[in-house]
């Protein structure tokens, strides 16, 4: 029997030494990350590293999702918009934080799950949608963070007509095999961009992405 307690705790501590948003390490402390992992994947749950998750895409690992909730700058009040809600897991931590949480997904299969979950654990102010034509949610829209968890060849226009004023992106930029995570801050006249290190995502799919057929 695995003591995931043990397991959540081990792991926390290693998110620690680079990781310094008190919020977001309790966010991730309060996550069961076991749930969002297939049964065969189990014992590696807590292990700082992507999962598959079946349909070729991950739960991405750890220590990226904590950096990449930390660049967004959820203090509660925000909607948040996330692309790519795969097993749900950072979908999640992003409802622990921000008050409203919309997340798109392409494979049915892999959101149906994902809601699943969400909805056992009792995550309420979470909205699922499935991708259509257009990146994102632009329905709802503006949101004050968008979070992408695949990857784009560059930083979709339409994305950031999504972002309000002083709203943060993050998002991994690059080839399929490797990228940079950047962050997009959004101001009246220009966006500022930073360069928060190398990562490497499945390909994001849609219209200012990747092509369908570059996600299996
Ligand atoms: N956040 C997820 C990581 C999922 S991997 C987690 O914590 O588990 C990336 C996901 O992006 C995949 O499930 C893939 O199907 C999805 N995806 C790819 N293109 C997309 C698009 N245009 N809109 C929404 N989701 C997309």
């Amino acid at each position: 029997m695995i003591n995931f307690v043990a397991e959540r705790a081990r792991l926390m501590d290693h998110l620690r030494r680079e990781i310094t948003s008190e919020a977001v390490l309790a966010a991730m402390a309060r996550v069961p990350r076991e749930m969002f992992v297939p049964p065969e994947s189990c014992e590696f749950a807590y292990d700082d590293r992507p999962l598959p998750i079946g349909h070729g895409q991950t739960i991405s690992q750890p220590f990226i999702i904590a950096l990449m909730t930390q660049a967004l700058e959820v203090g509660g009040a925000e909607r948040v918009l996330e692309l790519g809600t795969g097993s749900g897991y950072q979908s999640a931590i992003l409802a622990e934080l921000a008050r409203e949480v919309v997340t798109v997904e392409r494979v049915p299969r892999l959101a149906d799950r994902a809601r699943e979950v969400l909805s056992s654990l009792g995550y309420r102010n979470i909205t699922f949608r499935q991708a259509g034509e257009k990146l994102g949610w632009p329905e709802s829209g503006p949101y004050e963070a968008i979070m992408v968890t695949a990857a784009s060849p560059q930083v979709p226009p339409a994305l950031l007509e999504q972002l309000a004023v002083g709203g943060r992106l993050v998002i991994p930029v690059g080839p399929t095999c490797d990228q940079q995570l950047l962050k997009v801050t959004r101001y009246r006249e220009r966006t500022e961009t930073v360069d928060l290190g190398g990562c490497r995502f499945v390909p994001l799919i849609g219209e200012g992405a990747w092509p369908e057929g570059n996600n299996e």
